[in-house]
């Protein structure tokens, strides 16, 4: 049957070490979670500056359902667009220094719409080889021809620029790297995408909220001037800590996104109150200084604190922390002894990482303890010590 194929394939994938399992949570998203009855710590999610439940924002969302009912009834384009989407995205545009922003329902649709939008299969797009899952998927929507670069290398980038006879040219990139939590060259990027008449579009899904004055993000952490050429795109789920994302850029630009954008188009418009949760959320993220502070302490503690263990921590200023096993099953069973000692630590496998570097993949978060940090470091040492 056709269908018989996959019970091997799944099997394989249990063999590998690659089964991805669910755990459904009985708490709402903190640091502290509820798995099965158990508490446990929790360094899993990208609710970076902990608003994902904070009361301004329950607050916010209760007062626009109120108001403005749940559902949006329609695309933007048709009648969806109401009045908490409208002011979202003007408030955005502003809050990222850009001219007009586009509000999406997520990121992964975001990246789908704004890179067909710009090249087509008479084109080239070049980027960076740890990008996103979304930016890979979003080239291969494009037909246009996939240069993959090795990361952050510039010189291989420039030089396959310069041979390029493609009609048009796109340079995509993750601002902060998802998975090892380092920075792009972003100024150097840009300067690639002025030499050689180049789109860049820059995905800050994991700066937004958190690097740069007041949060504003990558592009505000180098003091990138806004450019046509130069394409913004920032997710709303991660430290704004509720859903969704947004393009952000010249007006003319996004007014082409869109009108052609077909994600954005043909999907109905997400719900007025999680614009209304948004709304508030921008406004504790301007105002989240003692936040952002916070996290940069306990950056620096969890490093601090990882320093002379076996594994190897990856130079990541951000609140992505990856820490490198190697071997799939030993990273998974790193996680396990983590777990039964009531802290949660994901670990990450292929295809999401490359081939022998599976690691745990600790994110902070500004609601994170000093002592919930101390409690981690102290359950990797008591792991090393007993292996040893
Ligand atoms: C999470 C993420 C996305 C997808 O955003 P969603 O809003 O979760 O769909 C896109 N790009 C990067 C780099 C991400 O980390």
């Amino acid at each position: 049957m056709i269908w018989d194929e996959l019970e091997t394939s799944l099997a394989q994938l249990a063999d590998e070490g690659l089964l991805r399992r669910r755990r459904t949570l009985d708490a709402p998203c903190g640091p502290e979670a509820v798995i099965d009855g158990q508490r446990l710590i929790a360094f899993c999610s990208n609710d970076y500056l902990g608003l994902a439940n904070h009361p301004a924002l329950i607050a916010a969302a209760q007062e626009a359902a109120a108001h403005w009912g749940v559902g949006s009834g329609a695309s933007h384009a048709v009648s969806g667009h109401l009045r908490p989407h409208a002011e979202l995205e003007e408030r955005l545009a502003v809050f990222v220094g850009r001219e007009r922003a586009l509000y999406f329902t997520t990121g992964y649709m975001a990246n789908l719409a704004i890179v067909p939008a710009l090249v087509d299969r008479h084109d080239a797009i070049f980027a960076d080889r740890l990008n996103h899952a979304s930016l890979i998927d979003t080239a291969l929507l494009a037909r246009a021809e996939h240069i993959r670069y090795p990361h952050g290398d510039l010189d291989w980038l420039a030089d396959r620029l310069a041979r390029s006879q493609a009609r048009r040219k796109l340079i995509l990139t993750d601002a902060v790297f998802s998975m090892d939590g380092d920075l792009a060259p972003l100024p150097d990027l840009f300067d690639l995408a002025e030499r050689f008449d180049a789109w860049l579009v820059v995905d800050d899904a994991h700066g937004f909220g958190v690097l740069g004055p007041n949060g504003r993000g990558s592009l505000a952490h180098f003091a990138l001037p806004a450019s046509p050429r130069l394409i913004l795109m920032g997710t709303l789920g991660k430290a704004a800590g509720v859903s969704g994302a947004f393009a952000a850029g010249n007006p003319r630009v996004i007014e082409w996104l869109m009108q052609r954008g077909r994600p954005y188009i043909f999907t109905t418009a997400s719900s007025p109150v999680i614009a209304a949760a948004l709304l508030a959320s921008l406004e504790l993220i301007v105002a989240g200084d003692d936040r952002r502070a916070h996290l940069q302490a306990l950056i620096a503690r969890l490093r601090a604190g990882l320093d002379g263990l076996p594994w190897r921590l990856l130079p990541s200023l951000t609140a992505i922390q990856p820490l490198v096993i190697g071997d799939n099953q030993a990273a998974v069973a790193l996680a396990e002894r983590l777990l039964a000692q009531g802290l949660w630590v994901p670990a990450i496998r292929p295809p999401t990482v490359p081939a022998g570097t599976a690691r745990l993949r600790i994110s902070l978060s500004a609601a994170h303890t000093t002592a919930q940090v101390d409690a981690l470091l102290a359950a990797l040492r008591d792991c090393v010590d007993r292996a040893a």
